[in-house]
């Protein structure tokens, strides 16, 4: 049985190795048992059981994953709960724990390595401090990734998953759509964590595509669009293409038009295609220069 659904259990295993959470690594672990079954059984529901834990704490989560998964490949940055996690998970023998930062590490490599090059399934309860750049990183390194179950901030969950076109949206919403299909699939009260963090969380899906929605002639450039746009998200898009870009404005103003975009319009009334029309057109600029 998980010992860890049990909160004062939880409280004597960190007692018992001295443990301090870290704030700075977004240490807000989760005691509600009725959570990781859930975000566990989501993760591998279309039969992708080679699972990518991200930040597994003392292994409440980890439990739950090696229960439903063929191997359970987890990346924890902080050393201390090492020892932790060899009791709290020494009932399973298709569990590896990584002592390193998910950010620094070769995704690629290890998943070659460890998964034989075999789609995965990621699954995670991220430190919200690192929310975008883990998922940018997982998405744009174009790696063997099936789908990305993670409980965020709710906050950041309803701008991940918000759609282009809207008030919500900024630049992780059109990057999460360029790649994946996103879902929200349930929310988390704050009370469910040890130490209870400031707001509530949710648990997202993302449904990564074979292909991206739309077609890019050059990618970086799409999102150095996207992301500056976003930057200075109440400014004209004409103004923020013109200035990034070293391109006259009267030049901008002509590419807007003859993609029937307003040339007053700002970036989150834009949709996926109109970004990718932009980026194509800029490109296509560039080059004849
Ligand atoms: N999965 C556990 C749970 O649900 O209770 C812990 C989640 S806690 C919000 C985030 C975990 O990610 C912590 O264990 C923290 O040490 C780890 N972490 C923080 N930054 C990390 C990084 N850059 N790379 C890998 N792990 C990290």
């Amino acid at each position: 049985m998980n010992k860890l659904s049990n909160k004062n259990t939880i409280k004597e295993i960190l007692n018992k190795h001295g443990f301090n959470f870290s704030k700075s690594l977004g240490q807000n672990f989760l005691v509600n048992p009725s959570i990781c079954p859930k975000m566990a059984l989501d993760c591998v529901r279309d039969g992708i059981n080679n699972v990518l834990e991200i930040g597994p704490g003392i292994g409440i989560l980890t439990y739950e994953l090696a229960k439903v998964s063929k191997k359970v490949v987890s990346i924890e940055i902080d050393n201390r709960l090492l020892p932790i996690l060899s009791e709290t998970l020494s009932e399973f023998n298709n569990i590896c724990i990584i002592n390193n930062d998910v950010l620094k590490l070769d995704l690629d490599y290890l998943i070659k390595e460890k998964f034989k090059g075999e789609e995965v399934s990621v699954c995670a309860n991220l430190p919200y401090y690192i929310t975008s750049p883990v998922i940018m990183k997982l998405l744009e390194s174009k790696l063997p990734i099936h789908s990305i179950t993670v409980m965020v901030q709710k906050e950041a969950a309803d701008r991940i998953c918000a759609l282009p076109g809207t008030r919500e949206s900024g630049a992780i919403s059109i990057a999460v759509r360029y790649y994946c299909v996103p879902e929200i699939l349930f929310k988390v009260s704050k009370g469910s964590f040890m130490p209870p963090p400031k707001v509530d969380s949710a648990v997202i899906r993302l449904n990564v595509l074979k292909n991206p929605t739309v077609d890019v002639e050059d990618e970086n450039l799409f999102f150095k669009v996207i992301k500056s746009a976003f930057m200075q998200r109440r400014k004209m898009i004409l103004n923020s293409i013109s200035s990034i870009f070293k391109i006259d404005k009267c030049v901008v103003s002509g590419i807007l038009v003859n993609l029937n975009i307003s040339v007053l319009a700002r970036p989150e009334q834009l949709d996926l295609k109109d970004f990718a029309n932009i980026a194509n057109e800029i490109y296509n600029y560039k080059r004849k220069q």
